[in-house]
């Protein structure tokens, strides 16, 4: 059955470029309601760690350069169905390809520098969310 949370990550082009607050009124718009919310830089070691399932794929070391090439806004979000319904919103990896009105389609500069993250499954949206906040830093 799915759960009710997802994990998010407004990438470093999307923040560089100026629509972290866009991008977030998009969150908020949908109704994903934010229960954690924080603005970081990721280490090497983070990035590296985050997107290891990827480790063996071609793009893998220019995604990881990519990731901590610059801040990072990561969230927990709430809504029914969210995982799925997160990334419905934001649209296919490559904005060529997504759907017009969607997040990717509308700020992403490429498939590499894509605006956002989103969980792709339940279990990793439960482990992204440890990965990157404390029980304390959820409301
Ligand atoms: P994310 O996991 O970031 O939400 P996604 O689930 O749509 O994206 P994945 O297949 O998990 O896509 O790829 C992870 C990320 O790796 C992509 O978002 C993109 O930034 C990068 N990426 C994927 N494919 C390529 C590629 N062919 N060339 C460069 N970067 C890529
Ligand atoms: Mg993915």
């Amino acid at each position: 059955m799915a759960t009710n949370r997802t994990f998010t990550m407004i990438k470093p082009d999307a923040v560089k470029n100026g629509y972290m607050g866009q991008i977030i009124d998009r969150f908020i718009q949908n109704g994903f309601a934010i229960k954690a919310l924080k603005y970081t830089h990721l280490s090497k070691e983070q990035a590296q760690k985050f997107y290891e399932v990827h480790a063996e794929r071609p793009f893998y070391g220019e995604l990881v350069d990519f990731m901590c090439s610059g801040p990072i806004v990561a969230a927990i979000l709430e809504k029914d169905n969210a995982v799925n319904a997160f990334r419905t919103l934001i649209g296919a990896t490559d904005p060529a390809e997504a759907t017009e009105g969607t997040i990717r389609k509308d700020f992403a500069e490429s498939k590499a520098h894509n605006a956002v993250h989103g969980s792709d499954s339940d279990e990793n949206a439960a482990i992204e969310c440890a990965f990157h906040f404390s029980a304390n830093e959820i409301f």
